[in-house]
């Protein structure tokens, strides 16, 4: 069998049709779109169809929608662009425990210029409180972000609901929907969304390309100066290949969305059944209902999830674990620990994200390998021995 990639939530390959329309803007269409002459205005016809198609699957007005270098740019720049545009109002943000690093360290980073930053918690789902919520606005509030669905656990937050209390104490609301675009339907008026980071390669798109969504209206700083590009707020000759092939992808993303959502999944069920069945005391780590199609995130006690991860890579499978997002760092995820998973548990647990080429097969292929797998590690586990030790005594 071919390899199994069962890493979408980390990146996804470009789909041939996102290759095909970026093409000739590599090549024939090379003109800079702030050019007069034809071949210019070419590119600058592409980049208006590409703003429009995003803010349509986005329920936003093409003026809304900024092109960014990816989704880490999209939250840097909402969040240093509100908190810098509202200091004469407050110096109060609020955020959960379990944002990207892209909004965390952003976060961090205000903390030290005088900011302050309330981190909400969740509970074992990884959702957050909306009454803790409303306890934690105060009169200095002038931001909260909290991203639509978690990259590691998959629980969609209830997006609508935060953005309707935001809007009632008139505070901006920003999320990080990298996860979300292309899973979940978006629609940024109807669900109270200020602002709104997406990415390219998280949509079969091509990297280094992101959008930020921008209510109009809203106080946001400029990003990049320089010149007049992106109506002046993020300046830099666009990459217009790559804004092609965003557009492209979210346009794919939506079509025939249901039915494919549908299908991923079905297999990401089998897959979570299939190993809580077949592996003792093994658990699934996140929300069980409002999670990511493609989300299995599986906690193996007794198990070392780098250890696991690289035995399914001898078996052709690429997966993540609890602590791959800080790639080599052992520290768990700060994910799990905040959902209230103890350090070991963390370490044991086992993300597998679907995507839209995985098959039956390969599910089954997984299925089939991975009881041997943990079981051979809990053999080796002096943990594992000693639990098995004292359950006989009992
Ligand atoms: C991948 C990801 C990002 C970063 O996007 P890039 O385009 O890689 O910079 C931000 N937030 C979440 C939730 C992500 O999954």
């Amino acid at each position: 069998m071919d390899k199994i990639y069962l890493d979408h939530a980390a990146t996804t390959p470009v789909k041939p049709e996102v290759l095909e329309a970026m093409m000739p803007y590599f090549t024939q269409n090379f003109g800079n779109p702030s050019s007069v002459y034809q071949i210019a205005q070419i590119n600058k016809k592409a980049l208006d169809d590409a703003r429009e198609t995003v803010a349509k699957h986005l329920g936003a007005h093409p003026n809304e929608i900024f092109f960014t270098a990816g989704g880490s740019e999209a939250d840097n720049w909402a969040i240093k662009g509100i908190a810098e545009a509202n200091k004469a109002k407050g110096n109060h943000i609020i955020t959960s425990k379990i944002e990207h690093h892209a909004v965390l360290h952003t976060c961090e980073y205000l903390e030290k210029q005088g900011y302050e930053v309330t981190y909400l918690n969740v509970n074992e789902n990884g959702q957050i409180d909306l009454e803790e919520l409303k306890a934690a606005i105060k009169d200095t509030t002038i931001l909260i972000t909290i991203m639509y669905a978690n990259n590691e656990v998959g629980s969609i937050m209830p997006v609508k609901e935060i953005g309707q209390i935001a809007k009632e104490h008139g505070v901006a609301f920003h999320t990080d929907a990298v996860q979300a675009v292309g899973q979940v339907r978006i629609d940024v008026k109807d669900q109270n969304i200020d602002a709104l980071s997406m990415s390219g390669h998280k949509i079969y798109g091509p990297k280094g390309v992101g959008v930020l969504y921008i209510r109009r209206g809203l106080k946001v700083t400029n990003l990049i100066h320089g010149g007049a590009q992106e109506r002046g707020r993020r300046a830099g000759t666009e990459n217009v290949p790559g804004i092609v092939g965003l557009a492209k992808a979210i346009e794919l993303a939506y079509t025939d969305f249901d039915n494919k959502i549908a299908r991923i999944q079905g297999l990401r069920d089998r897959l979570i059944n299939g190993i809580l069945t077949s592996i003792p005391y093994s658990k699934l780590n996140g929300d069980p209902v409002k999670r990511l199609a493609n989300n299995a995130n599986i906690g193996f006690e007794f198990v070392e999830g780098e250890s696991l991860l690289l035995l399914l890579d001898m078996n052709g499978v690429a997966a993540s674990s609890g602590s791959a997002c800080t790639s080599g760092s052992l520290d768990p995820s700060h994910v799990l620990l905040a959902l209230g998973l103890p350090h070991e548990k963390a370490h044991g647990s086992l993300r597998m994200t679907l995507g839209e080429k995985t098959t039956e097969a390969e599910i089954d292929f997984v299925l089939e390998k991975l009881p041997a797998i943990v079981g051979r590690m809990r053999d080796m586990s002096p943990l594992y021995e000693d639990f098995l030790k004292e359950n006989k005594q009992d």
